[in-house]
């Protein structure tokens, strides 16, 4: 039997900073994940970059049945700090677009730098370590696992949720919560892309890989970004972020080149070169396939001046007011988070601590804490894992 002062269940990106951030204060730490690598999410995230952090994080970039929940800890470790951290051991990084950083080299680069901090300080890691039960005792926890019996007096739950689950992802924190009699809010895949039904699929199915900027709309949110036709139905990183907000059976509006009032410019164009032919003066907008798919039962090839102005109109309005109703999304399999998780209510947005279970802790994607697209999920592990290691730390002394 092995006896720690704090055991961290998942080494992902929450549960290796709370790591570093408690043994920077002197606390033995001991982390176990059932995966057989450390950080694979970390791996795999911002394309094989890792999109570490977002220059323009704010509490407003979550989504948490308690907005004012994260505050706390985004500002007490900011992206900064995270920045200063990626600067101290030389690790070259550069803006992409919209404040999101990414690392110059492989997101190993990133692990990396938190497992050797890791390693500096002390910290134990188990991999392929499986928990069979999780009890409380006075002053502490027992856990049964496949590596034995392990006891500590802080219980860390940085498990993630159930988003990406080739990666190691498991509702295995949410039932834990419950065990403890915690509530969980509702779940659900977000940053996911969006299916369509056969029908209106079908006028697509020649545009999968086209993309073009748009601004995506769903009930009052709004996101301007890139679209990507898929053969499934639709992604990007404007599909993604709107997909947060959506619930099935409502509507999502595409206005495709925002910046571009196309009613208006096709009756400019009408006027200013009246023999230009409709498909023509599309093209300088449109890729073709995109053109043919939205306009197949209209007859594009006529000269601008033969058109009504209410057939130009509807044109536009194919482009810039186009509405769909998903028929679902893609699901964990293909989700980049989990929206919902760890009721906030139960826990303080100071330690992490559950307010009814004193020594366990809840850090990272497990909570009810989802960010944008952008670095944004990144920056609340670490934050999250940073004030609760220095919690930890502090309830030793006091
Ligand atoms: C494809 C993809 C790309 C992404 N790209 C980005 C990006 O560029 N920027 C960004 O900010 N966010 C990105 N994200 C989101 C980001 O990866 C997560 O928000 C973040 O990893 C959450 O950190 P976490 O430590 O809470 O959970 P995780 O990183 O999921 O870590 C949880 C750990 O717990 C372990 N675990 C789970 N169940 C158990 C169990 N029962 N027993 C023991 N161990 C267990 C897992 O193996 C894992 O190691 C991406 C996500 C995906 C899926």
């Amino acid at each position: 039997m092995s006896n720690n002062h704090a055991v961290i269940i998942g080494a992902g990106a929450a549960g290796l900073m709370c790591a570093i951030s408690a043994a920077e204060s002197g606390v033995d730490v001991l982390v176990i994940d059932h995966a057989n690598k450390a950080g694979k999410k970390i791996l795999i995230s911002g394309g094989g970059r890792c999109n570490f952090t977002n220059m323009y994080t704010e509490p407003s970039n979550y989504l948490s049945q308690n907005p004012h929940f994260c505050k706390s800890a985004l500002k007490r470790y900011t992206q900064w700090d995270f920045i200063a951290e990626v600067d101290r051991v030389g690790l070259p990084w550069h803006e992409k677009k919209l404040g999101q950083l990414f690392s110059d080299n492989k997101s190993q680069a990133i692990l990396d730098m938190l497992l050797n901090r890791c390693d500096e300080l002390g910290v134990t890691i188990r991999l392929n370590c499986t928990m069979e039960t999780v009890s409380q005792q006075e002053n502490g926890f027992i856990l049964n696992t496949n590596q034995g019996v392990i006891e500590c007096h802080a219980l860390v739950v940085a498990s993630g949720a159930m988003s990406f689950p080739t990666m190691g992802a498991t509702d295995f924190g949410h039932k834990l919560a419950k065990k403890f009699g915690l509530n969980i809010t509702e779940t659900r895949p977000g940053l996911v892309p969006f299916t369509l039904d056969a029908r209106d699929l079908a006028p697509l199915k020649n545009l999968s890989g086209v993309a073009i900027d748009a601004m995506v709309s769903c009930r009052d949110m709004s996101f301007r970004e890139n679209i990507l036709f898929t053969h499934k139905g639709l992604s990007g990183p404007a599909i993604l972020q709107i997909s947060s907000y959506w619930k099935p059976g409502q509507s999502v509006t595409v206005c495709m080149l925002p910046d571009i009032d196309l009613a208006q410019f096709f009756k400019d164009a009408q006027q200013n070169q009246p023999n230009k032919q409709l498909n023509t003066v599309l093209r300088q907008h449109f890729p073709e396939r995109l053109i043919e798919a939205f306009c197949q039962d209209f007859d594009l090839s006529k000269p601008l001046q033969q058109y009504k102005h209410k057939d130009l109109t509807s044109i536009a309005e194919r482009f810039q007011n186009w509405q769909f109703i998903p028929s679902g999304t893609e699901g964990y399999k293909k989700a980049e988070v989990t929206l919902g998780g760890v009721d906030t209510d139960e826990v303080s947005s100071k330690t992490f601590e559950a307010k009814s279970v004193k020594g366990l802790y809840f850090i990272g994607e497990v909570l009810d804490v989802t960010g944008h697209l952008g670095g944004f999920n990144f920056q609340w592990a670490w934050a999250s894992g940073h004030c609760c290691g220095k919690a930890i730390a502090d309830s030793m002394t006091a």
